[in-house]
Order: C-alpha cells, then sequence, then structure tokens
C-alpha cells in the first residue's frame, strides 16, 4: 500500500473536544447548556443506533440531549406539532429528524418545517439555498466532514479538479456546493454518467457517495490522487453468516495508487456526529446572540 491513511476517527475525537470546549464557554456565557433534540419515528434498527450514539456524543461533549421517539404509526400532522414545539423551545439550538420516515409521511414538508435556523442537518431549502449563495447558514454534516478531512490532508482545494461520484441531496449536491466554495473545479458523476473510469481519472480529489460496494477501482484513479470514501455497505464477510462493512471504493486496489485514502470504517463515518455537534453549537451561539470565531 502506498497511500497515506486519513484517520478521519482521529479527527472526529478531536473535533468533538474542540466542540467540548465551547460548550463548556457558551454554558458560562449563557447560563445554560445548548440543546440538540433529535425525533425518531418507527423502529428502525439502524436508526436507533444512530439516534443512540448522537445523544450519547452529545451528552459527552457537555451539550443537552432531547429525544423524541414516536411509534411508527404516528400521524404526519403530530410529527409536525412536536416539530413546532421544539421550534418554539429555548432550550432547543438544533433539531435533526431522523430520516428515513415512514412512508406515509413527506419528508419534504416534514424538512420545511423546521426552523431553518435550528436545521442543524443543513437540509432546509433555505439552508441549501444560503449554501449555494454563499451565505452562512447550515451544511449537510457529511459533505461538510468531508471537506474538513481533505483541508486537513491537503491545505487549500484551490484550482484543484474535484470529481464527486453521486448527487443526492444529502450527499452529492452540497459536497459539490462545498467544493466549489473552495475553488475546486468540479464535476459532479452519477449513474448516467459516461465512462466513469476516465471522468474519475481526471481528478485530484475523488469523493466517492453512490451505496454500491467497491465501485470505484484503483484503475480510475489518477496516481497521488486523494480519496474520500463516503459510503457504508454492509457484504458478506470471509466466515459464513459474518458480515462486515465495505466502502463505495475497492480500498485494496485504489490505495495502491491514490496519495491518501479514507478508510471505512474510520473515515468519513465519524465525522458525521461530530459536525452535527459542531452545528449545534454554533446554532446555540447564533440563537443566544454570543459571538463565535468559526
Ligand atoms: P443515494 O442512493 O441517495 O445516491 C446515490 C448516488 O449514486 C445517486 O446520485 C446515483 O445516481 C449514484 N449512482 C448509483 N449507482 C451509480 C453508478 N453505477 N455509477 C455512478 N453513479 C451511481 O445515496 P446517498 O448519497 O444517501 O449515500 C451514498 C453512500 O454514502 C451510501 O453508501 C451511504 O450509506 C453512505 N452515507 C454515509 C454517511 C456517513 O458516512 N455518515 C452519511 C450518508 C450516506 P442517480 O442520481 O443517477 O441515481
Amino acid at each position: 500500500m502506498t497511500a497515506q491513511i486519513i484517520d478521519g476517527k482521529a479527527f472526529a475525537a478531536g473535533l468533538r473536544e474542540r466542540v467540548g470546549t465551547v460548550a463548556a464557554d457558551f454554558e458560562a456565557k449563557a447560563g445554560r447548556k445548548a440543546g440538540l433534540a433529535v425525533v425518531l419515528v418507527g423502529e428502525d434498527p439502524a436508526s436507533q443506533v444512530y439516534v443512540r450514539n448522537k445523544g450519547k456524543q452529545t451528552l459527552a461533549c457537555g451539550m443537552e440531549s432531547f429525544e423524541h421517539k414516536l411509534p411508527a404509526d404516528t400521524s404526519e400532522a403530530d410529527l409536525l406539532a412536536v416539530v413546532e414545539k421544539l421550534n418554539a423551545d429555548p432550550a432547543v439550538d438544533g433539531i435533526l429528524v431522523q430520516l428515513p420516515l415512514p412512508s406515509h409521511m413527506n419528508e419534504q414538508k416534514v424538512i420545511a418545517a423546521i426552523n431553518p435556523d435550528k436545521d442543524v442537518d443543513g437540509f432546509h431549502v433555505v439552508n441549501v439555498g444560503r449554501l449555494s449563495t454563499g451565505l452562512p447558514g447550515f451544511v449537510p454534516c457529511t459533505p461538510l466532514g468531508c471537506v474538513m478531512l481533505l483541508k486537513d490532508q491537503l491545505g487549500s482545494l484551490s484550482g484543484l479538479d474535484a470529481v464527486v461520484v453521486g448527487r443526492s441531496n444529502i450527499v452529492g449536491k452540497p459536497m459539490a456546493q462545498l467544493l466549489i466554495a473552495e475553488s475546486c473545479t468540479v464535476t459532479v458523476a452519477h449513474s448516467r454518467t459516461q465512462d466513469l473510469p476516465e471522468v474519475v481519472r481526471r481528478a485530484d480529489i475523488v469523493v466517492a457517495a453512490v451505496g454500491r460496494p467497491e465501485m470505484v477501482k484503483g484503475e480510475w484513479i489518477k496516481p497521488g490522487a486523494t480519496v474520500i470514501d463516503v459510503g457504508i455497505n454492509r457484504v458478506p464477510g470471509a466466515e459464513e453468516g459474518k458480515t462486515r462493512l465495505v466502502g463505495d471504493v475497492d480500498f485494496a486496489s485504489a490505495s495502491e495508487v491514490a496519495g491518501a485514502i479514507t478508510p471505512v470504517p474510520g473515515g468519513v463515518g465519524p465525522m458525521t456526529i461530530a459536525v452535527l455537534l459542531r452545528n449545534t453549537i454554533v446554532a446555540a451561539h447564533r440563537n443566544a446572540g454570543i459571538a463565535l470565531d468559526e
């Protein structure tokens, strides 16, 4: 292996520590803790794990965690009423509605009901608009975490060729916006892209957010490129009945060619919650009218 491993787990731990320091300072100035409310509808096992981890890490950073667990058959109107209550609650700085929602609910409508200044997930159209026009707002946690890792690894990203594979609203599109803001030349590839290997081969920075296990191969990568693997895919393991996590990049071949690469697990994954906590402490300062050097 020639590539340097980008240690997202260590970076995320450092970020959580910095958030903890800022959260203590906020409490001293505001006379209350910053607060994050997480709303979970139904019993999706993966979502339950995420919500539990978010709650634990919020408390560990010295912030208040409010969990609202609603049954799967909750009506959309009742969920909207919970969101309204949280919007009005001065102890709540950030609101996160865990996705996916049950199919009888309209996710866009629910996200639109969140006060944009408490939308720490950055999914509200107002925050999407702020990101694309360069106004301060909230940026989705996973792509913001990717940019933090990239800047830590490379310093300035200005002028670099970046290819983002995937165009979802939660990863691919905001990732592309962030890279444009860093003055990269950005290409967004997707399932209709022609000759994807050739497109990826141009890139100094490759961000893979596809949801297809080990799709991006080493021979697609320009030697020395920096590879950020957002994918989290569970595949059958070597032992019968066991599973393992792999990314959207074929780590074995890509790490022979890339200059630096994020592993799965331990790369982008741990950044998401750490950035959520960072967004929450930023929201707390803005909502309380307390200045913060970001
Ligand atoms: P989506 O399924 O919403 O989007 C996948 C994107 O990949 C789409 O734009 C799709 O194109 C594109 N795509 C699919 N197949 C191909 C292909 N064969 N060639 C080129 N492009 C393709 O996924 P998400 O963005 O939500 O997530 C992507 C991955 O990141 C998943 O593995 C997910 O688990 C992971 N993830 C990890 C997070 C974390 O680390 N905390 C957080 C969020 C996601 P098209 O639009 O044309 O259909």
